[in-house]
């Protein structure tokens, strides 16, 4: 049976170091009740990737707990895990292959209509209709045929197809011209409706949509406020 999670993410006293003896996350306590949008700041090494993996079990804690709706993301089977939790990282990775397939990586499963819904409620429909051959396009392709905008709104249709719970989202730091900034703006607010999300967001544009903002140094938040309070 599948398991629908709520989303609720929870961090209770959760130490985490890489290697021995160098914690990077010291005693981590961390609410964030289901359906909540966090934008994640904080200056270089602070542990924002590292509390983003942690969410998303690339590493256990070495002490605490992390757990989504109550249950420790250790006891939950690896698949429910999959399918309530989904990471898109900074380089929104597009395998070789038609734009289909690759936001089909969402949802092994998914048909077409399900492909086309998801990219329409993301804004990225008209822009895959506008290449040269849709839906086929081959993403790979060198040329520049797939702006840099355009690659993050085919992960946006991705990640929407795929459904999770939770979200957890390293913002590309990567500029983009101003009408991709609002399109992928646009997109990610269509993808953050109905979740858990945890951004880690490099443009004042989506603080500004947060919830509530986290300001993390040396592995602690020292700021815990709306986007209006900080
Ligand atoms: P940035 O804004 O540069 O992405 P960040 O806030 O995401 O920084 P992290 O990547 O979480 O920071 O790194 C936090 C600390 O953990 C840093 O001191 C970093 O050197 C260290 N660190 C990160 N990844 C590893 C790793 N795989 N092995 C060992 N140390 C690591
Ligand atoms: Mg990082």
């Amino acid at each position: 049976d599948l398991w629908n999670a709520d989303g609720h993410v929870r961090f209770e006293a959760v130490e985490f170091a890489y290697t021995k003896g160098r914690v990077i996350l010291p005693r981590f306590d961390l609410d964030i009740p289901a359906g909540e949008t966090v934008a994640l700041v904080g200056s270089t090494g602070a542990g924002k990737s590292t509390l983003a993996k942690l969410i998303a079990r690339f590493y256990d804690p070495s002490d605490g707990v992390v757990s989504l709706d109550g249950v420790a993301l250790s006891d939950l089977h690896p698949k429910d895990l999959r399918r309530a939790i989904v990471m898109v990282t900074q380089e929104a990775y597009l395998f070789s292959g038609s734009v289909a397939d690759n936001i089909a990586l969402g949802k092994p499963d998914a048909s077409f209509d399900e492909i086309v819904r998801a990219a329409q409620a993301v804004g990225a429909h008209e822009f895959i209709e506008g290449l040269p051959n849709g839906y086929d396009t081959d993403v790979n392709k060198r040329g520049g045929r797939v702006s840099a905008g355009q690659r993050q709104l085919i992960s946006f249709a991705r990640a929407f197809l795929a459904n999770p719970a939770v979200l957890i989202l390293d913002e590309a730091t990567s500029s983009l011209d101003i009408p991709s900034e609002r399109l992928v703006q646009e997109g990610l607010t269509k993808l953050l409706a109905d979740r858990t999300a945890v951004i880690i967001a490099h443009r004042l544009s989506t603080v500004a949509i947060a919830d509530r903002v986290l300001v993390m140094e040396h592995g602690r938040i020292v700021e815990d406020g709306t986007p209006d309070d900080l």
